[in-house]
């Protein structure tokens, strides 16, 4: 079956949901056309000439990147100069980009996830969560329909936490209604007060589900009148958020360590700071420009922060606080995320039956060299 356009961006948004992006980010649709067939994807870090024309040789109608093409409100877009003319490009091409930035970053299998795996940490945790929203569903089911409630509840997407699904509690109790004139009860009779007995079925769901969670629960439901509450919650049990933090199976030396980040992140140059024979445990991880990220880092206990775009006085402020770094670039913390990205829509469009190849571009490389 052929896809459309606006399918893949509902994945994407399924992998990063859109509520995950900082509020000046501008993520989603860039450019193009979400009703557009399509039938090959091409995954980028950023859209540039480079990328433009790989997307046009590869017969890719839809390029993803994590940078957006349009961030810094422009006024106007000159064919004469490069904004434009590579605008006026994709256009003329017929191609659409889609961008997942931010939100990407701090997905729970966005960047910073796959930085820290590539690292092969272990004990994995976010380093400042947040981002998604949490409801918690309580719903009054007959002892004998909990199950297919609960089983709607799970399709739906309801009860996940971390890698459990499928997380409800229940607690028996006595249920009280009294069915009023126009009712038409599915126990009891009209003006009768009846006590029931009902099962108190209560369950987690991020906020974005919950139209389809309750649409789900009100289906398998056997009342006319379904009593349910639906709350926000405070904590935050998903894991999304900012950066990771993890422990190294082996310690190391920082000297031992950043070969380690270099070799395993296929880089030709990592730079780091702090003492070579230094003893690296702990690690955290921030994909992109992390320098500012230092303080979360040393209150997670990190012996060592890698991310990329580290300015001199973060580099002072890290040794000064006894905080070991390894500059491993913007791009070489970034481009980690594109093949597991890649791997889930293929996954997504096969389990979909869509015709869909996506490709990792090898066009937008890292446009610093070292000598
Ligand atoms: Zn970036």
């Amino acid at each position: 079956m052929q896809a459309k356009n606006r399918v893949i961006f509902g994945f994407i948004e399924e992998f990063c949901p859109g509520e995950l992006a900082e509020e000046w980010d501008n993520c989603g649709l860039q450019v193009g056309d979400p009703e557009r067939p399509v039938s090959r994807v091409l995954l980028a870090l950023d859209m540039d000439r480079e990328v433009l024309s790989e997307a046009l040789e590869k017969g890719a109608g839809l390029v993803v990147t994590h940078h957006p093409l349009l961030l810094k409100g422009a006024r106007q877009f000159r064919e004469d100069r490069p904004p434009g003319r590579l605008l006026a490009g994709i256009i003329r091409a017929g191609i659409t980009v889609y961008a997942a930035h931010t939100n990407l970053d701090s997905a729970a299998r966005g960047v910073s996830q796959a930085l820290a795996e590539k690292l092969d940490l272990a004990e994995i945790r976010v380093l400042r969560p947040g981002g998604e929203r949490f409801l918690k569903l309580a719903v009054f089911v007959p002892p004998d329909h909990t199950d297919a409630v609960r089983e709607a509840l799970a399709r739906a997407g309801a009860g996940w936490i971390g890698n459990y699904s499928e997380c409800t509690f229940m607690t028996g109790g006595t249920g009280t209604f009294r069915p009023l004139e126009g009712a038409s009860p599915f126990i009891g009779r009209v003006g009768g007060l009846e006590k029931v007995e009902e099962t108190r079925l209560e369950t987690i769901l991020p906020a974005r589900l919950a139209g389809r969670a309750v649409k789900a629960m009100l289906t398998a439901h056997p009342y006319e009148e379904v009593a349910y509450d639906l709350y926000p919650l405070e904590n935050r049990p998903g894991r999304t958020g900012a950066g990771r933090v993890g422990r190294l199976e082996t310690p190391l030396t920082l000297k031992e360590f950043a070969l380690r980040v270099k070799e395993a992140l296929g880089l030709p140059a990592v730079r780091y700071g702090g003492r070579e024979d230094g003893e690296v445990r702990k690690v955290a991880v921030c994909g992109g420009s992390g320098g500012d990220f230092w303080p979360l880092a040393l209150d997670g206990g990190a012996d060592v922060l890698v991310t990329g775009d580290i300015g001199y006085h973060a580099a002072r402020d890290m040794l000064a606080s006894g905080l070991c770094f390894v500059d491993a670039g913007h791009y070489g913390t970034e481009r980690v995320v594109l093949e597991p990205l890649a791997a889930y829509l293929r996954e997504r469009c096969r389990g979909a039956g869509l015709e869909v190849e996506v490709l990792v571009s090898s066009a937008a490389g890292d446009p610093f060299v070292n000598l």
